[in-house]
């Protein structure tokens, strides 16, 4: 262990903490701590008392409840079929009840011994007669060695925290016991005197101590929203005052709405365009016919025909003599939309490139054509906005799948030297409520009608007991040319988890279940050179079966693969769920998704399955997930290109982020700059965390 060095400054690297050292800095990096400040800013997940709770006697099927128990015994047998079921009794003093455990890792064996206390939390159903929770989230108490300092022995409630391997839930308290003794006095507040006084935060310091070593559940959930506001706060001034300077400063190109390109499309389109699309056009043409830069974001589920909206606006602007870009996060969707625009427009004048990464034949070409302004629509990937690519009259871009671009990359197209009108492209269905304020400065369109030709996906759910059935079912949809994605959760087989990985399961359907078909194996950590290479080969109908984690390309059109396979259906969030869905029904023929489950599955969960059946529109799907989702319950939500926060959950916080947003809104109104004396700490705080973002966004 390194020597403890005196720290006069909590952004002192983590290592100098007494008791942490290299190799535990090591560790602690991988949860992001990096600094003393951030491990005290690194929160609990939860709180366990060490309390005997003395209510399991009223107790029915179907309750739910978290308590502390005493484990009475433990019980290891194997079942008829050979499968290992683990039972523990654990009792409240005076009641028992029975936790089992029918697949786990097989650490637990050692984990639960006789005597010990242990924190539970799950579901009580019944088995013969007898009471039991099946799968339950457990904590030990873990008090039973030798702990030097017993702060933590006399504490009721007891901090958990999220932790990596190599670092204990013991030592992460040990640590934090270190960092408050130490240090408290070096924390710095970071809200105005007349912030805090108006709703009645406590002062920094003291809230952080609440966090980790209050005794009070009810008042660490009032001392945490105070941290979730902060957040909010900062972020909100950030766009508070982009959308000042950008409300005063730039000023866009003034588009004239000539019906010449856009027309002669509207006329030749095989469809005609859903009144969703007509609306959501008429919002971009008349921000693009003003003078202000257009900043829009286009929420639009899965196959609501965003693709052909952003055509029309790129016409508009190639009717006005400008070009007009689209970037795309991966070759191969910039390719798909590169075949799909020069099809509709293979009649026209008008010159589509296409711009990759990398050297290629005919590169230069291209970029010369984008300089000298002959380019007339630039279809490409993260290589339009390389230093090597100049525009000449770049008056229009948007960006598909916005949420997989940096803000960073977003700007260096806005920042282009006439100021082009931008279009953001998301197909996650954020409920209203929501775009509004997380999207801080952009306004909003919503598509939120699919074309009439779509047929609904047929949605079934099936036990995994069953699944030779679906093979049958599905057997027959290969047999007439079309083409099946399985998706597993897991691509290899887990130590912590045990389900069905990819691996195995791609092995026993291309040599068991459909040997004669091709079928390939896609994951996330194939390199993308590798992932583009098979998603072309599918496209192309060479494979018949993908069988991959839930890394399938967002995005990528493949109608003549109907059949959408969801192994562990009950482990996916609904928003993930509904993604995986919206790859098949793209074709003219019926399309189905099987949603596999295996036992056992949580009420939640369940709901979440039986929600997929019964809707196919992203919007009530996102409203049913808010309603669903539990504290910290954020499967699938990373993905989805909501910002993140560090303190704030922003569906359980939406009050919170509302109150934050109409103070950071008023405080820029009052004072842009933060000169007033009264606003000097979130000067030098905003300064701190923002400049450099604001250098970033701002333009
Ligand atoms: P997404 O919004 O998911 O990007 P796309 O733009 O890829 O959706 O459109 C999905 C499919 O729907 C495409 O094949 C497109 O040609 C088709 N499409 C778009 N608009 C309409 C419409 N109004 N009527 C019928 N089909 C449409
Ligand atoms: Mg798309």
């Amino acid at each position: 262990m390194a020597e403890s060095k005196k720290t006069t400054d909590l952004h002192s690297e983590i290592k100098y903490l007494k008791g942490v050292g290299e190799n535990r800095a090591r560790l602690l990096g991988k949860l992001g701590i990096k600094t003393i400040l951030d491990l005290m800013e690194h929160f609990p997940k939860l709180y366990i008392s060490r309390k005997l709770s003395a209510h399991l006697e009223d107790l029915k099927p179907g309750d739910m409840l978290a308590f502390t128990a005493m484990i009475s015994w433990v019980d290891v047998h194997t079942s008829l079929k050979g499968k290992k079921i683990l039972n523990i009794g654990v009792s409240d003093g005076k009641v028992g009840l029975i936790c089992s455990w029918f697949t786990y890792p097989p650490v637990y064996e050692k984990l639960f011994i006789p005597g010990r206390l242990v924190w539970l939390n799950g579901t009580i159903s019944e088995f013969n007669g007898q009471l039991q929770m099946v799968h339950p989230d457990f904590e030990l108490i873990d008090d039973s060695e030798d702990t030097k300092d017993d702060f933590w022995k006399k504490r009721e409630v007891l901090p958990v925290y999220p932790l990596t391997e190599g670092i204990s839930q013991k030592l992460m308290r040990q640590l934090m016991y270190n960092a408050f003794s130490l240090y408290t006095g070096l924390i710095e507040e970071n809200m105005p005197e007349y912030i805090l006084t108006k709703h009645h935060f406590l002062e920094r310091h003291i809230a952080l101590q609440k966090m980790h070593f209050g005794q009070n559940p009810q008042e660490i959930e009032i001392v945490r929203r105070r941290f979730a506001y902060e957040d909010f706060f900062y972020s909100q001034l950030l766009w508070a005052r982009h959308k000042l300077f950008h409300t005063t400063t730039t000023t866009g190109i003034n588009f004239i709405n000539k019906k010449q390109l856009t027309t002669a499309l509207y006329r030749k389109l095989p469809f005609t365009l859903t009144s969703a699309q007509k609306k959501v056009l008429w919002e971009i043409f008349n921000d693009m016919c003003s003078e202000k830069q257009m900043s829009r974001l286009l929420q639009g589920d899965v196959g609501s025909g965003k693709t052909v909206v952003s055509l029309f606006a790129m016409l508009l602007a190639v009717e006005n003599d400008y070009q007009a870009a689209m970037m795309a996060p991966t070759e191969i969707l910039a390719e798909q939309h590169y075949e799909t625009i020069s099809q509709l427009l293979k009649d026209s004048e008008i010159k589509v490139c296409l711009l990759k990464g990398g050297v290629y034949k005919g590169k230069e070409e291209t970029k010369n054509a984008i300089a000298e302004g002959e380019a007339q629509i630039v279809i490409g990937t993260h290589a339009l906005i390389q230093k090597d690519i100049s525009f000449k009259r770049l008056g229009f871009a948007c960006v598909d799948e916005q949420h997989r671009f940096g803000v960073e990359q977003r700007a260096r197209l806005a920042r282009q030297a006439l100021h082009p009108d931008l279009l953001y492209l998301s197909a996650t269905p954020i409920p209203r409520s929501l775009a509004m304020t997380v999207y801080g400065d952009l306004e909003v369109s919503i598509l939120d009608e699919l074309p009439p030709t779509r047929k609904p996906v047929r949605t079934i759910i099936r036990p995994s007991s069953k699944i030779d059935t679906v093979y049958i079912e599905v057997r027959k949809e290969l047999e007439k040319g079309r083409q099946v994605y399985i998706v597993c959760p897991l691509v290899e087989e887990s130590e912590k988890i045990s389900l069905l990985d990819a691996t195995k399961l791609y092995e026993y359907i291309s040599k068991k279940i459909f040997p004669e078909y091709p079928a390939c194996l896609l994951y996330g950590k194939m390199p993308v050179k590798e992932k583009d290479a098979i998603m072309k080969r599918f496209k192309a109908g060479e494979i018949k079966i993908l069988v991959s984690t839930t890394v399938i390309e967002v995005g990528v059109d493949v109608p003549n693969a109907n059949v959408m396979i969801i192994e562990h259906s009950e482990h996916f969030g609904l928003a993930q769920l509904h993604q995986l869905r919206g790859r098949v029904g793209r074709g003219s023929e019926q399309a189905y998704c099987y949603l596999i489950e295996h036992q056992p599955v949580s009420d939640v969960a369940w709901q979440r399955l039986t929600t997929m059946t019964k809707t196919t529109d992203g919007f009530i799907i996102a409203e049913k997930d808010l309603e669903l989702r539990g504290p910290g319950d954020l499967f699938g939500f990373e993905q989805s290109g909501m910002p993140q926060f560090r303190f704030a959950n922003i569906v359980r916080d939406q009050e919170i982020l509302k109150i934050a947003r109409q103070d950071a809104f008023e405080v820029v109104r009052s004072d842009p700059d933060f000169s007033q004396i009264k606003n000097a700490i979130v000067k030098k705080m905003y300064h701190h965390q923002y400049t450099k973002k604001e250098e970033l966004i701002l333009y």
